[in-house]
């Protein structure tokens, strides 16, 4: 990809004021709209990250903008010292949309991880009776939750967690999409297990989707050892794989959700835990908060993108859509292509090195050709394009897709 000096610029300035925590596709971003974003020269791609899914409404969503900017004017931050007359309807409204008594707002998806874990221990303790400081919390392998100390002491990824340590303690983690092992922890431990912590699908680890019946076999056996059964929807969730959660496919109900991403169309950073009383009455004032946590601004922008998503019928559409994507590649047989996999508009591609080219080189090649999508682990590619992408737009952007391996064949 050949470079202007306009983007050079931006690209030098962060390399040498910004850290070095992340290795972004040379592209510098300026402009955003439904499913489009455009570069600092005029430049128009279709955005197949959407932020990691946060962006599920589109860019720039009218309907979320007008709520920031209305809210804006009117009232930003009180603090949770003060009531407000935002946070009230907005509890009410994740009551409505997912059935659970309380929600817990706070702002980035690892808050919410960070606040659903100290919630399992406290139920632990509290209802369940473990003995203090001895609580276990199990996760799996290959899993993301996040940045913290403590995520990342459940991490198996060396990138995420070396020399980072000492590690937070009680923590057992075992395969994914591996219910037997479940199963044999808890026979062994279950007594002192608070949570099982999982995600439905693995986003970051590549879009790993597990065998049918996984998730209701675990919820099964935590409810068979009184164990919490802790989903991570932040990147699944908000219609991501063609439902409002990703649990619904099999009518798992976790004890607690944990929220973040999509639950404000990209707009401003909100994330929620949501739980029934028996769990989170638990926490008692003063035992966990957040200065942004649940701000009117957060508040007013999640009930609006939150609307949005029944009004523009985005699981329906996540749902419809995701089916021609799987379809399509599928039809390629390219010696590129090795997997094809997700639900929803939630995908992945795993590449097939050909050539000497790698998944890096395909990424390059469609940001050629106007479509942005990101490597994830080297050899995987993640495809999720914001819902609202209509048809037409899809199959323009699945031509893009096919060109761009085409021409590395
Ligand atoms: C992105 C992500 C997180 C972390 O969210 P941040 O807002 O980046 O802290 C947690 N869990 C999952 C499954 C994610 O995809």
């Amino acid at each position: 990809m050949s470079l202007s000096p306009k983007s050079q610029q931006f690209i030098d300035q962060e390399e040498r004021f910004g850290a070095h925590n992340y290795h972004p596709l040379p592209v510098v971003l300026s402009r955003g709209k439904g499913p489009y974003v455009w570069d600092v020269d005029g430049k128009r791609y279709f955005d197949f990250l959407s932020a990691y899914s946060a962006v599920n409404q589109g860019h720039c969503h009218p309907k979320i903008v007008k709520a920031l900017s209305d809210q804006a004017q009117t009232l930003c931050l009180t603090s949770r010292a003060f009531y407000n007359d935002c946070l009230g309807p907005f509890e009410e409204l994740m009551h409505d949309y997912f059935g659970y008594d309380k929600v817990l707002p706070m702002n980035s998806g690892a808050e919410a991880v960070e606040t659903a874990l100290k919630l399992t221990r406290k139920w632990g303790y509290l209802k369940k009776g473990i003995p203090e400081n001895e609580a276990i919390i199990i996760g799996c392998e290959g899993n993301f939750h996040g940045r913290t100390i403590t995520i990342i002491s459940i991490s198996t990824d060396p990138e995420a967690y070396k020399d980072y340590g000492p590690y937070t303690p009680g923590i057992e983690v075992i395969p994914y999409n591996d219910a037997e092992a479940l199963e044999k922890v808890l026979e062994e431990k279950g007594a002192k297990v608070a949570g099982f912590l999982v995600e439905p699908i693995q986003g970051e680890a590549g879009v790993v989707v597990p065998d049918d019946g996984y998730l209701k076999t675990c919820y099964d056996l935590c409810k068979q050892y009184n164990v919490l059964f802790v989903a991570d929807e932040v990147q699944t969730g908000i219609a991501r794989t063609g439902k409002m959660l990703a649990c619904e496919h099999e009518d798992v109900r976790p004890d607690i959700l944990i929220l973040g991403k999509a639950i404000s169309g990209g707009v401003l950073p909100v994330s929620a835990v949501l739980a029934d009383d028996e769990i989170m009455l638990t926490i008692k004032p003063g035992q966990h908060g957040s200065t942004y946590g649940g701000f009117p601004l957060a508040c007013k922008v999640a009930m609006a993108a939150l609307e949005v998503v029944r009004e523009e019928n985005l699981c329906e559409k996540a749902e419809y859509l995701g089916k021609i994507f799987r379809d399509e590649m599928n039809r390629m047989h390219s010696p590129f292509i090795k997997i094809v996999r997700g639900k929803g508009l939630l995908n992945a591609i795993v590449i097939e090195p050909h050539n000497g080219k790698q998944a890096w080189d395909v990424c390059l090649k469609m940001a050629e050709l106007g479509v942005l999508a990101k490597p994830t682990h080297d050899h995987i590619i993640r495809f999720a394009p914001p819902l609202v992408i209509s048809e037409n737009e899809l199959r323009e952007a699945i031509g893009i897709i096919q060109q761009a391996i085409r021409m590395l064949e």
